[in-house]
C-alpha cells in the first residue's frame, strides 16, 4: 500500500493564492491521510512565503523552480498574481510553458535522486496541462487539479472553445444554447462577462491549453459530486480521461496558508470583534487575492456599507485602477474612499476594515456572519458554501461570473449585485439587496436554507465513517487506486527490462 511505501507526489500549482491554498490542502491531506511524501514545487518567492506556514507535523517538501520575472517582461520579483494588474496576469500565465524545461529537469533530478524510482504521480495546475508530456517521458501518472469547479469550467471552457455567442441567431440574443451541455440547457446572454462578448478571435493560449488537457490522465475538481453534476458530466462527455470530485479541499491552515506576521494580530482583531456580534448579522465583504472593484465602484461600496445599517467587515484592496500599489487608508485620506469613511467605521462600532488581506476561512466559519459578498472566486464559494453561508455575487473576471450563475440560477444560494470592474454600480442599489439578502425573510430566508442543504451536502460528501464513504472520499480513493495500477505497470516494465 502507498502508506508503507512513502511514495511521493509531486504538486505544482499556479502562482496564484486561489490555487496555491487548495494545493497545499490536498497534499496536507495526502500526506496526513494516505501517507504520501510530497514534493511541492513552485517559483523561490512563494516557496519563501510558504515555508513557515508548513505545520512542524509535515514533512512535505518544498522545492524551487527557477524563475525570473524580468526576463518574461513582468517586474522584478513579480512571482504571484497577487500583485499585479489584468495585463500582467495574463502574461504570467501565458508564461507558464517557459517553467517546462526546468520542471522536466527537476523531476530528473527526484528520479536519479530516488535511484531511478519515478514519482508515484504528478498532480499540476490547470495552466500547467504541458507538465502531462513530461510525467508521461517518465513513464508517471499525471492529474490536473482544477483549483475551479465543474460547471463554471464547463462553461469556461465551451464559450472559450466554441464561441457560441458569436454564432448565435436573434432568436438566441438573450440566452443559447452551450455546446456540450444539455440540449434543453440554454445560457443566459447577460451572464457572459463583457470582455469575452466584446472578443474577436480565439484566446490562442486557451486553445493550447485546453488540448494539453487532452494529454493527462485525470482532471480533479475542486467541487462536490452533489452540487455540481452539470459541470462533471460536461468534462466526462468531453474528455476521454477520469474526472473525479475530491472537494471541497479547504486548507486546514486557514489564514496561515498566506504566512506573514501580521496574520495573527489581524485574525484576533477579526475574531474579537466578531464575538461581539449576534449571530448571522455580520455582511462578509471581500473580493480573492488578486481582484478588487474599480475606483468609483469602491466608492459607491463604501457608501452601501454605511447606508446599510448592518455590521460589515470589509477586506479592503486598493481599486483594480490601482492594481500592485496597495495604498494605506487608515493612515491617509484616500481619493476611492468617502471623506472620513475609516474613522466613522471604527468610531461606530458597526464595520470592520481589514487592509489587503484578512483570515477568510475563520471569519466564514464564525457564526456571526450572515452574508458574503464576493467574486465567486471558487475557493471563496467552497469556504462559503461549507459554512451555509449565502453570497451576494460580485464576480470579477475568469471562470467566476460562471461561478456566480451556477450559484444563483442552479443552486439559488445567491443574488447577484455587480458583474466585473467596469459596470455602472449604485450605491442605493447594493443597499437593497443587502438588505434583501441580511434581513432573514423572505428571498433572504430562502437562500439561506439553501447555502444550509449545500452545506449538509458536502459535510456528507467529505464523510468517512461507520462503513460510509461520502462521494469525494470515494472519489480520492479511486484516483489513488488509477495511479496506483498506473505505478504498478511501470515497475513490471522496469523489472522486465531489467531482466532482458
Ligand atoms: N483569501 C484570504 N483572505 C483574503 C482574500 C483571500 O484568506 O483577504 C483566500 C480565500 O480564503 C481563498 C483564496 O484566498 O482561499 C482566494 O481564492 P479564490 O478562488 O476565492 O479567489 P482568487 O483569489 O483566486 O481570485
Amino acid at each position: 500500500m502507498p502508506s508503507e511505501r512513502k511514495q511521493n507526489i509531486v504538486m505544482f500549482p499556479f502562482m496564484a493564492q486561489g490555487h496555491i491554498i487548495p494545493f497545499l490542502g490536498l497534499a496536507l491531506k495526502l500526506e496526513k491521510e494516505k501517507g504520501f511524501k510530497i514534493t511541492f514545487i513552485n517559483t523561490p518567492l512563494n516557496i519563501k512565503r510558504l515555508q513557515p506556514s508548513i505545520p512542524p507535523s509535515s514533512s512535505i517538501r518544498l522545492l524551487e523552480i527557477p524563475f525570473n520575472s524580468s526576463h518574461l517582461g513582468l517586474p522584478p520579483n513579480a512571482e504571484n498574481t497577487e500583485t499585479l494588474a489584468l495585463d500582467l496576469m495574463l502574461r504570467l500565465i501565458e508564461s507558464s510553458p517557459s517553467l517546462k524545461p526546468a520542471f522536466e529537469e527537476l523531476i530528473c533530478t527526484l528520479v536519479n535522486e530516488q535511484n531511478g524510482q519515478p514519482p508515484f504521480c504528478i498532480i499540476s495546475d490547470m495552466f500547467f496541462g504541458w507538465s502531462a508530456e513530461v510525467a508521461h517521458k517518465f513513464g508517471v501518472f499525471h492529474a490536473i487539479f482544477n483549483a475551479g469547479g465543474g460547471y463554471g469550467m464547463a462553461v469556461f471552457h465551451t464559450t472559450w472553445l466554441n464561441l457560441p455567442h458569436k454564432t448565435m441567431t436573434e432568436a438566441d440574443s438573450n440566452d443559447f444554447p452551450l455546446p456540450g451541455f444539455p440540449k434543453n440547457y440554454r445560457f443566459k446572454s447577460q451572464n457572459l462577462p463583457g470582455h469575452q462578448k466584446a472578443i474577436t478571435g480565439p484566446w490562442y493560449f486557451g486553445l493550447e491549453m485546453f488540448q494539453e488537457w487532452l494529454e493527462t490522465d485525470a482532471m480533479l475538481f475542486n467541487t462536490v459530486e452533489e452540487i455540481d453534476r452539470m459541470g462533471l458530466t460536461y468534462f466526462r462527455q468531453q474528455f476521454s480521461c477520469h474526472v473525479w470530485s475530491i472537494g471541497p479541499i479547504l486548507s486546514p491552515l486557514g489564514s496561515k496558508a498566506r504566512g506573514g506576521k501580521e496574520a495573527e494580530t489581524t485574525l484576533n482583531v477579526c475574531m474579537e470583534w466578531l464575538n461581539s456580534k449576534a449571530i448571522t448579522s455580520v455582511l462578509y465583504v471581500a473580493f480573492g487575492s488578486q481582484s478588487a472593484p474599480s475606483e468609483s465602484q469602491t466608492m459607491q461600496l463604501a457608501t452601501a456599507l454605511e447606508a446599510s445599517g448592518h455590521n460589515f467587515i470589509w477586506v479592503v484592496r486598493s481599486p483594480s485602477s490601482f492594481a500592485g500599489a496597495d495604498r494605506d487608508f487608515k493612515d491617509n485620506e484616500v481619493e476611492w474612499l468617502p471623506r472620513g469613511f475609516e474613522q466613522r467605521v471604527r468610531e461606530s462600532g458597526r464595520g470592520l476594515l481589514v487592509q489587503e488581506w484578512g483570515p477568510q476561512m475563520e471569519i466564514l466559519s464564525h457564526a456571526s456572519i450572515g452574508a458574503f459578498m464576493s467574486h465567486c472566486g471558487w475557493n471563496s464559494v467552497n469556504e462559503a458554501l461549507s459554512n451555509g453561508v449565502p453570497i451576494l455575487s460580485w464576480p470579477m473576471g475568469a471562470e467566476q461570473p460562471f461561478n456566480a450563475t451556477m450559484l444563483e440560477e442552479e443552486i439559488g444560494v445567491a443574488v447577484g449585485v455587480a458583474n466585473g470592474s467596469d459596470c455602472e454600480v449604485r450605491h442605493e442599489d447594493l443597499v437593497r439587496k443587502i438588505e434583501l439578502v441580511m434581513n432573514g425573510t423572505g428571498k433572504g430566508k430562502d437562500m439561506k436554507r439553501k447555502a444550509c442543504e449545500a452545506k449538509e451536502m458536502i459535510k456528507s460528501a467529505s464523510k468517512d465513517k461507520k462503513g460510509f464513504k461520502g462521494s469525494s472520499v470515494k472519489a480520492v480513493d479511486e484516483f489513488l487506486d488509477a495511479a496506483l495500477q498506473s505505478w504498478n505497470r511501470l515497475q513490471r516494465s522496469q523489472e522486465m527490462s531489467c531482466t532482458l
